[in-house]
């Protein structure tokens, strides 16, 4: 076996092709003392918002926070119930929870692997205000039948930067998409961030509020409302506009990737990931397949030099710190299933075609 152990996601891979500029950013903001608020976060996100085809693009400090503060910019809050997945990272609920609403889990369609809008339906109540939609692992969810539920619905498209349905881009397709730049996203900084984009020209103003302090847009002194410390910072905003321009291509890279699995593991006792939709493309943010003993398969790859992940092994509604939900197990059995059966393969851009081939022989060795 190789001596190295092939990571899920090697961030180390494009620090060639973008260190000259990287450096060059980084002296010009510096010898500027220009850090916070900002010419390069204006750029970035006049160039993000053209990007996601919105009016409107607000750089905030992660991806947790442009949930949270899209919601109460929303005017969601205690009272508020917001529908949305426990097969998710546990951000999505955090952020629906920090604005004193209530998170309604509900199951997820197993094709997908995104929320079930039957679900969605049924757990509408009087007190439903909102719902957030996953397009996880970069495969875009049914946006269409989650809009005819007559609520708000927020994308967390925290994975999937570039992915289209019906043409359009995720995050331009509900009341506002949020985004993470957290490194190993799609679109990733050196350090953390993320971003709202909406065409509401009343909440992109209000989550630019809430990002400062609640402060007015023509004096910093003037609180208006009850904001925080939630700013992307201009070096991570120079830094995803020199990754923006490689986003596209990744995202091609990702494809090929992914085509190739499909391909060598079509024989092969697992689940493979949903086909692209008839109207949408996805950016597999991860290459997620379902196997069996997921646990064991996983170790036996570790102990062959893949390191392969689970995204999540353990849905929201199950964990220790989330128990005051009230859900037990049995109850989401859809999402229950997944967590225990998806495992991610390393799929990253940059990833070589013989690396894609060791992952290949060490599954068809463990499935044996
Ligand atoms: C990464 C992620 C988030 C949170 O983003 P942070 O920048 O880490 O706060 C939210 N939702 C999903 C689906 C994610 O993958």
């Amino acid at each position: 076996m190789a001596d190295d152990p092939l990571p899920l996601f090697d961030l180390r891979r494009q620090w060639p092709m973008l260190r000259e500029q990287t450096m060059a950013a980084f002296e010009r903001i510096a010898a500027a003392g220009a850090f916070s608020l900002g010419e390069e976060l204006e750029a970035f996100e006049a160039e993000w918002a053209a990007y996601c085809e919105t009016r409107h693009a607000v750089g905030v400090a992660n991806g947790t926070a442009a949930i949270e503060l899209t919601l109460r910019g929303l005017g969601i809050g205690p009272g508020d119930e917001v529908i949305t997945v426990a097969h998710t990272f546990v951000a999505t609920v955090e952020a629906i929870t920090a604005t004193g609403a209530r998170p309604v889990l509900v199951d997820i369609d197993p094709a997908t692997r995104c929320i079930d809008p039957a679900a969605a339906r049924a757990a509408m109540g009087p007190r439903t205000t909102a719902v957030v939609a996953v397009h996880l692992y970069g495969h875009p969810a049914p946006m269409d039948m989650l809009s005819a539920l007559g609520v708000p619905v927020i994308e967390d498209a925290a994975q999937a930067h570039g992915a289209t349905l019906g043409g359009r881009r995720v995050g331009s397709l509900g009341a506002a998409g949020c985004f993470s730049f957290y490194p190993t996203k799609n679109l990733g900084a050196m350090g953390d961030g993320g971003a709202v984009v909406t065409d509401d020209d009343d909440l992109a103003p209000a989550v630019r509020s809430l990002r400062h302090h609640g402060a007015a847009p023509d004096d910093a002194n003037r609180h208006v409302r009850w904001g925080g410390t939630e700013r992307l910072d201009n070096l991570q905003a120079a830094i995803l506009r020199l990754k923006l321009r490689h986003l596209d291509s990744d995202n091609e890279h990702r494809r090929l990737i992914a085509d190739r699995y499909r391909k060598a593991l079509g024989d092969l006792p697992l689940g493979l990931p949903p086909d692209d939709e008839p109207e949408g493309r996805a950016v597999h943010h991860l290459f997620v397949v379902d196997v069996d003993e997921r646990d064991r398969v996983r170790a036996a790859l570790r102990k062959d030099g893949v390191l392969a992940g689970a995204h999540y092994p353990t849905p929201v509604h199950l964990q220790p710190g989330w128990r005051w939900l009230g859900l037990r197990p049995g109850d989401l059995p859809a999402t229950e299933r997944a967590g225990a059966r998806v495992l991610s393969l390393p799929c990253f851009p940059g990833m070589r075609e013989e690396e894609q081939e060791r992952v290949v022989d060490a599954l068809r060795r463990a499935l044996a």
